[in-house]
């Protein structure tokens, strides 16, 4: 399982389904947050 931590204050913003335990990093106060958990989803699809 992945997870989406936000790079500057360390909140947990959500996960994606990947094989490996991964830390990704994103931003919880911008609104690309969500495209980025759609990004990374797409990626691993
Ligand atoms: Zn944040």
């Amino acid at each position: 399982m992945g997870t989406i931590v936000c790079q500057e204050c360390n909140t947990t913003i959500g996960h994606i389904e990947v094989e490996k335990v991964t830390t990704f990093y994103g931003k919880c106060d911008h609104h690309e947050c969500n495209e980025v958990v759609k990004k990374l989803q797409a990626e691993v699809d």
